[in-house]
């Protein structure tokens, strides 16, 4: 089984989270793995390369997981070596006034990538049905419509030339554990330690749910969700890179055709 059809459930399909197990490895063999990923990371500088030389596709990824999940980690190590001028990561925080003055699209939209490019979500509009429901941010007849909403705003960017990938990384509790106690013993790490994430992880189970419903009504066939397992770096890099790696080799994207005549064209003196 390839690494994609173990994580991609199919579209229409209740998820259950409990069914998916972070600590999945593969065959396990890490250091098959590792060489894998960096033949992936040159494929997809090359990749790159054609992407925004033939300015007819953008690709976008949406990066969600509870605290400590590895967002950071995956855009650093997953998009190292690809040129920085093709690539813009957009973190979404906390609304400003102004934003929540505005449909909750509004302030994402604007990041979406141009043509040529590969916009990376870390987080995303999928908060909106995460954190937003379950806080009680706004009543419950909002958050519902607004999986009716994500669908027509992806469907709408992948009829405009976007590929979307949207991925969960999926840790244990456990695993959020062990990364918080890293980051309150290593000095290094302490700027990531924040209390305030401590009361998101007392509602886990909450947090679960809104995923495995988020998943459930949002994996769409043009937006497809991957549930990576993530406790493992090595094996979520692989993961990641290899289905980016497919996905912008299915585009079958050629360089443009260059002036005519190149041949005889001599560069003066
Ligand atoms: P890190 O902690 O690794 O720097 P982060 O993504 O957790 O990254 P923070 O500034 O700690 O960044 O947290 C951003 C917060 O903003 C998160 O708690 C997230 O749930 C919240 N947030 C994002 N979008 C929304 C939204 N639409 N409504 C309410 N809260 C949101
Ligand atoms: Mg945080």
């Amino acid at each position: 089984m390839s690494h994609e059809q173990a994580i991609h459930p199919a579209p229409g399909k209740k998820i259950h989270l409990a069914d998916y197990d972070p600590n999945y490895t593969g065959d396990g063999d890490k250091d098959l793995a590792r060489r894998q990923f960096k033949d992936n990371r040159d494929r997809m500088e090359a990749l790159q390369n054609v992407l925004y030389a033939e300015h007819k596709h953008a690709l976008l990824i949406v990066l969600q997981a509870m605290d400590a999940g590895g967002k950071d980690g995956t855009i650093r190590k997953v998009m190292e070596g690809i040129n920085p001028q093709g690539v813009n990561v957009t973190s979404f925080k906390q609304p400003t006034p102004e934003e929540l003055d505005h449909d909750f699209l509004w302030r994402i939209h604007q990041h979406a990538p141009a043509r040529g490019m590969i916009g990376i979500f870390n987080r995303s509009h999928y908060e909106d049905v995460l954190i937003v429901r379950v806080n009680e941010l706004v009543p419950e007849v909002v958050w519902r419509d607004r999986y009716d909403h994500i669908n027509a705003f992806e469907r709408l960017l992948a009829d405009s030339g976007v590929t979307i990938l949207k991925f969960f990384l999926h840790i244990s509790k456990e695993e959020q554990k062990e990364r918080f106690e890293d980051r309150l013993n290593e000095p290094d790490k302490h700027w990531k330690f924040s209390r305030g994430d401590l009361p998101v992880r007392k509602k886990w189970d909450q947090y679960m749910a809104a995923y495995e419903d988020a998943i459930t009504n949002c994996n769409t066939d043009y937006a497809p969700w991957y549930i990576v397992p993530a406790n493992h770096k090595w094996y979520r890099d692989l993961v990641i890179s290899d289905i980016i790696v497919r996905t912008l080799e299915s585009l079958h994207m050629e360089y443009p055709d260059p002036e005519p005549d190149l041949d005889k064209v001599k560069i003066p003196d």
